[in-house]
């Protein structure tokens, strides 16, 4: 372990106490008599802290303090331009504490130090871009049809307060996505982070705190998913529930949330698909589809882990593709030169070896990878099939983890490319490679997904994102991001 991860681990555990804390209406308190939450580094299998296992008692006393800073307390009375200085503050002090945000998050998280990093800029300009929406939230003046009418014109107001459950696989990043829009609109909060990867989140609850923004406006409870998500999804307090994570738990929050129609926006799995043609720049495209797999261990909800390519030019790219595999360094996240580092954690080693080991038995081939490297830690080799058929479990269910899946396509007809990158419940995202811009943007049309990508473009926060089909649905990012946050009220003045 980097020795200035241990000092900036020591000093968390330190401010938190051996069992963890969490933040409720502006001060860090116990969480009653649960076991506190063993946390493991990935790259060990180790653990290196506590953190409290909150649960129905907790959430209520989070939601109480969420809604009284809603109902009376100063966030809704605040001017937009306050509430945007709050999170542009909030926005420097993460920045100024950046490389104690890249070791927690490698630490608790295993990611490389260098992906660290990076997923701590993207933090800080998520809250940059959102910082500057409360002063550009408007509603419309609506011509009235009705002649005993002289206005109409609509609002756009905050929804209450927002539920944010987040996963384990960006736990910065994806709190912040989540927390900065909200914040933007209006809304305060209760934000449960994954129970992996807590760390980062507690140290940005701290910042909250230090920013100036209103107790009770932020309230962070940790726990398990089926105690503190689940109380959170069914409090009455909540209006509304904001989700990152599996299509199975995001389907039992739609149930949870029927009860009293609380707003719910979900951004589940996917198996999306990377398309590429023959006349695409080769080299990029297999250095574009190895990173969109390999990356962050293929624990990316967008990871393209079903590559479709032209037949006369697949066996060049899935050998491209597979020595870029067998080249990428896997190794703890500390360790110079580290590219991938561990999954998360035992289970999701052993659940994506058990994919592996199930497209094996189904008459999948392996070209590279297929085995778990080591007995510390939670390391998986970059693994890329081929012979695969489209009913095959490891091109239908999501991996979540380095499986890249091949198959050749001979058609030159759209349609029936698209039919078969179609093929899936998912739809949160597809990547093309072509240097054709007609055969791109038609493509982009028939695909059934939230997000095309074309030519190894990425996303960005002003660009809307979320899911088609299973794999939710709702949009994070850009205005839409924002207005999820809100409701639209219709006022009419008659004469
Ligand atoms: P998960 O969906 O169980 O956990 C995600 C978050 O939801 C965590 O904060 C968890 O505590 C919470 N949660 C769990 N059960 C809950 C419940 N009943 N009510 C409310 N909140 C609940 O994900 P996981 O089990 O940690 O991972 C399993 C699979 O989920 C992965 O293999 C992957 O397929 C998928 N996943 C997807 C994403 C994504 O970005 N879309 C992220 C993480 C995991």
């Amino acid at each position: 372990m980097d020795e200035l991860a241990k000092e900036y681990l020591a000093n968390l555990v330190r401010f938190m106490g051996p069992a963890g804390k969490i933040l409720i209406n502006g001060s860090w308190i116990a969480a009653g008599s649960e076991e506190p939450i063993d946390v493991h580094n990935p790259a060990t299998g180790k653990v290196i802290a506590h953190i409290a296992a909150g649960g129905k008692a907790e959430v209520d006393l989070a939601v109480k303090a969420a809604r009284a800073a809603f109902d009376e307390g100063p966030w809704t009375r605040i001017t937009p331009t306050e509430r945007s200085r709050l999170i542009w503050r909030l926005s420097d002090l993460i920045e100024a504490n950046s490389e104690e945000f890249a070791l927690l998050e490698t630490l608790d998280n295993g990611k490389p130090l260098g992906a660290a990093r990076a997923d701590v800029a993207t933090a800080v300009g998520h809250l940059r871009y959102n910082a500057g929406w409360p002063t550009k939230l408007t509603g419309d003046t609506i011509a009235p049809s009705s002649e005993n009418a002289l206005l109409m014109y609509t609002l756009r107001e905050p929804v209450g307060v927002a539920g944010l459950i987040a996963p384990w696989n960006f736990p910065l990043v994806n709190a912040i996505l989540k927390l900065a829009p909200a914040l933007a609109a209006g809304c305060t909060v209760v934000l449960k982070p994954a129970e992996q990867t807590s760390l980062t989140t507690l140290r940005l609850g701290m910042l909250i705190c230090e920013a100036g923004i209103p107790d009770g406006v932020v309230n962070i409870v940790t726990g398990y998913g089926r105690e503190a998500g689940a109380a959170l999804t069914e409090h009455p307090g909540v209006d509304k529930i904001s989700f990152t994570g599996s299509t199975q738990v995001g389907r039992n929050i739609l149930r949870a949330a029927a009860g009293d129609f609380k707003r719910v926006s979900l951004e589940l799995g996917g198996k999306s698909p990377v398309i590429i043609f023959p006349d695409a720049d080769l080299e990029q495209a297999i250095e574009g589809a190895a990173a969109r797999i390999f990356g962050n261990a293929g624990q990316v909800c967008t990871a393209n882990s079903r590559l479709y390519t032209h037949r006369d030019v697949f066996d060049r790219v899935v050998e491209g593709v597979s020595e870029r595999a067998e080249k990428i360094k896997v190794g703890p996240g500390f360790d110079a030169g580290s590219q991938m580092g561990p999954v998360i954690s035992r289970e999701q080693r052993d659940r994506i070896l058990g994919h592996i080991e199930a497209g094996v038995s189904e008459g999948a081939t392996l070209t590279t990878g297929g085995r778990g490297i080591g007995s510390e830690g939670y390391f998986i080799e970059p693994t890329v099939f081929v012979q695969t058929k489209p009913d095959m479990s490891v091109m239908r269910e999501e991996i979540f983890g380095p499986v890249l899946c091949a198959a050749s396509f001979s058609e030159d007809d759209l349609d029936s490319i698209a039919r078969e990158a179609n093929d899936t419940v998912y739809g949160l995202s597809a990547a093309i490679w072509t240097r054709d811009l007609t055969t791109a943007h038609l493509l982009s049309r028939k695909l059934r997904a939230g997000s095309i990508r074309i030519n190894g473009a990425g996303n960005d926060f002003a660009l809307p994102f979320g899911g088609y089909k299973q794999s939710g649905f709702g949009r994070e990012n850009g205005r839409e991001g924002v207005e999820a946050f809100t409701e639209l009220k219709s006022v009419s003045i008659g004469h």
